[in-house]
């Protein structure tokens, strides 16, 4: 898997992706990440990469040629065809079971915006798909494609130790997860659940089953459903 991003400031998404599980995935050739300079590619003399938006209004809109010609020297660097997303508060709103799906495409290129957004007709010709991190807005794209990489990379072979770390997570099959425990057995006068220090392992999955289940529907209402009409 490789995943190439666009953005304005390369030095915040490499801080993010060079730590911890993705930094160590990235080290070891699990999955390639390359971040890319908007700017490096404007014609403007100044190096600017955005005006005033046509039509008045508030901040600055990112324009297209930088962004067009950082796009095609990208596709340029790999034979692998790129699906383009742009991380954007209008887009799709992201979901585990998408998650999934992207993480069978084995180039993704992702589009940070920033100020009050990009020139549409860039948008209109080189991305795919727009994907929301959720129904709020943040400055920039960065943060959400940090979020779409990180969801996206630990889903791919030899990230994590082994697919069972991801698939009794919550949301990979509609359901949140369990609750955990670790030690010590009595923390602050509470103690561990019983049925977890019994060695049992049918009684320990049962459990885990029912907690799972009876959290989904407290919490989540529109998940429960959901999978209870699967
Ligand atoms: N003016 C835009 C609007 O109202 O739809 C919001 C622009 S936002 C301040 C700047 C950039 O942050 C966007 O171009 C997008 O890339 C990113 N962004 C903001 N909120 C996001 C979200 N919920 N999901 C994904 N990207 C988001």
């Amino acid at each position: 898997m490789r995943i190439e991003i666009a953005t304005l400031f390369p030095e915040m998404c490499e801080a993010v992706l060079s730590e911890s599980i993705i930094g160590r995935a990235r080290s070891k050739g699990a999955i390639e990440v390359h971040c890319h300079q908007i700017r490096a590619y404007t014609k403007d003399r100044h190096n600017r990469v955005d005006d005033s938006p046509f039509g008045g209004g508030m901040g600055m809109v990112m324009q297209a040629q930088p962004i067009y010609d950082c796009w095609r020297a990208v596709q340029a660097q790999s034979d692998l065809p790129m699906h383009t997303i742009y991380l954007s508060p209008k887009g799709k709103v992201l979901t585990q079971e998408r998650v999934k799906e992207l993480a069978a495409i084995p180039r993704l290129f992702l589009l940070c915006g920033h100020y009050e957004g990009i020139d549409q007709r860039v948008l209109d010709k080189i991305v795919d798909e727009e994907i929301s991190v959720g129904d709020y807005v943040v400055t920039g794209g960065e943060l959400p494609a940090m979020i779409l990489t990180d969801a996206v990379a630990r889903m791919c072979e030899n990230v994590l130790p082994s697919s069972e770390a991801y698939e009794e997570e919550s949301h990979y099959n509609g359901l949140l997860e369990y609750p955990q425990y670790t030690r010590p057995e009595i923390w602050e006068d509470m103690a561990v659940p019983s049925v977890l220090l019994s060695g049992h392992h049918k009684n320990i999955s049962q459990w885990r089953t029912e907690q799972s289940q009876m959290i989904t529907r407290e919490r989540r209402p529109d998940l429960w459903t959901k999978w209870s009409n699967k």
